[in-house]
């Protein structure tokens, strides 16, 4: 029997998401409302850090102790 698409993503543990500092559970940052490029009224993220080892990261970044934070 052919194997759906659904499956064979399973199978190879496909996730849309990768694993990245801005979805793993000990991503910390300070949320900031201001002027940010020409939105005004924006809030964004700020002082990007891991808070195991509380070093500054990009949202983008990641390492072998990610978790992912549940949503
Ligand atoms: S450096 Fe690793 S543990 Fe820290 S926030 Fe990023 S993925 Fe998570």
């Amino acid at each position: 029997m052919k194997k759906t698409v659904n499956q064979i993503k399973q199978e190879q543990g496909f996730d849309k998401k990768a694993p990245m500092c801005n979805n793993c559970k000990y991503f910390t940052y300070d949320e900031v409302r201001g002027t940010h490029f020409y939105d005004e009224y924006r809030v964004y993220q700020k002082n990007l850090r891991c808070a195991i080892g509380s070093f500054a990261v990009k949202s983008t970044n990641w390492c072998k102790l990610h978790e992912r934070k549940q949503e």
